[in-house]
């Protein structure tokens, strides 16, 4: 547990997260980043990895993940500090106009201004349906991501979903646990040509035991110890040390609705001129803002992220002489101070 004292704080590393550190970097405001998932780029990382977005002005058509390592580049002049795999839980106003946000980790950040660019809230991942399977997570056999994949080898591992994660680690674990079971309830994958081609050789030669069907319970005393596969030919049982269960991922607004703010059907109402909330000092950007005329678009999240950044300066330093400079010149005067610092 720490007590970190940081000029902004942004809540979600999705682009438009990721462009708030830009354009506060711009005026000189060091930002720490926040983010559940265990990698920056939010939707576009985690939804549509492989997919084109053509609607980048001056950017003819790139991925989500080329969006997200171009923006990472892009702000890679500011330093910005990541916590990933992080939840912002609660936020508590401070006598000084400060704001302290809690983590679920328990870190503390007090900072003058926070931004908000949730999008669709915090990613968690969608678990399995019945009560037992809670009393096996936490290392006792189920787990919805992988931390250590050292500790999977020689075990005899079942996988459960048909995305990238389930065929990705159904692949990097084939060869190092005693034994690799996949089970979707189809033979259809969601995966990129080439992971697919391979997965269809492991599975070919052997190496990957795959099962049409559901995991419809779960069986062992302390520990995980079989799973139950449900398909068209009835139910049997798979001895399991280890299940991961990939099935994609819900998006939960709680921790933002206990921010009191002001919420129109799960959006954040912000100011337009600003992008600020209710809140003095705590933004909203991107889709988890909401005004007359909102468009969900990537686009329209940088627009915000720029305007906001020139009013939250004004919170963090108050007293300061904030000039409006474009990046032509801010960023040459940034960039020939590093270089001078060499
Ligand atoms: P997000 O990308 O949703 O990122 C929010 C991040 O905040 C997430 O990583 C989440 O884990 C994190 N977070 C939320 N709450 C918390 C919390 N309490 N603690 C810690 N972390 C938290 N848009 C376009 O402009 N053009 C397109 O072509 C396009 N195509 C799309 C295709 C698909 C399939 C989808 C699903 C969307 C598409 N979009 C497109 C929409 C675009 O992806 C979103 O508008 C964009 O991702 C919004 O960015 P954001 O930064 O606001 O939020």
């Amino acid at each position: 547990m720490a007590v970190i004292h940081t000029d902004a704080v942004v809540i979600g590393a999705g682009p438009c997260g990721l462009f708030a550190v830009f354009e506060l970097g711009m005026l000189n405001a060091q930002c720490h980043v926040i983010d559940i998932l265990d990698k920056p780029g939010g939707q576009c990382a985690e939804l549509y990895p492989d997919k084109p977005i053509y609607d980048i002005p001056a950017i003819p058509s790139l991925t989500g993940q080329q969006l997200t390592a171009n923006l990472l580049e892009q702000i890679a002049p500011f330093d910005p500090v990541f916590r990933l795999n992080c939840r912002a839980e609660s936020l508590e106003a401070l006598e000084d106009g400060s704001w302290k946000l809690t983590t679920h980790t328990g870190d503390e950040f007090v900072t003058r201004a926070v931004v908000i660019a949730a999008g669709a809230g915090s990613f968690t991942p969608r678990r399995l349906p019945f009560a037992e399977a809670r009393g096996y997570e936490n290392g006792k056999g189920l787990s919805y991501a992988v931390r250590d994949a050292d500790q999977l080898a020689g075990k005899r591992v079942v996988i459960a979903g048909g995305g990238d994660s389930a065929v990705d680690w159904a692949i990097v674990l084939a060869g190092r646990a005693a034994s690799i079971t996949l089970v979707h309830r189809r033979n259809e994958f969601r995966a990129a040509p080439g992971t697919l081609a391979k997965l269809q050789t492991l599975i070919a030669d052997g190496t990957i035991d795959f099962q049409v069907g559901a995991i419809s319970a779960l069986h062992g005393q302390e520990h995980l110890e079989q799973v139950e596969l449900k398909s068209a030919d009835g139910s049997r049982q798979l001895p399991c040390d280890e299940l991961l269960a990939f099935y994609g991922l819900v998006a939960s607004l709680d921790e933002i609705n206990s921010f009191g703010l002001t919420m129109q059907n799960g959006q954040i109402a912000v100011d337009t001129a600003t992008f600020e909330t209710n809140l003095p000092g705590v933004y909203a950007i991107g889709d988890i803002a909401v005004y007359p005329g909102k468009l969900k678009l990537i686009l329209s999240g940088f627009h915000e992220a720029a305007l906001m950044a020139h009013h939250a300066i004004k919170q963090i330093r108050p007293d300061a002489r904030n000039t409006f400079q474009h990046s032509t010149t801010a960023m040459q005067v940034r960039l020939s101070k590093e270089k001078t610092a060499c």
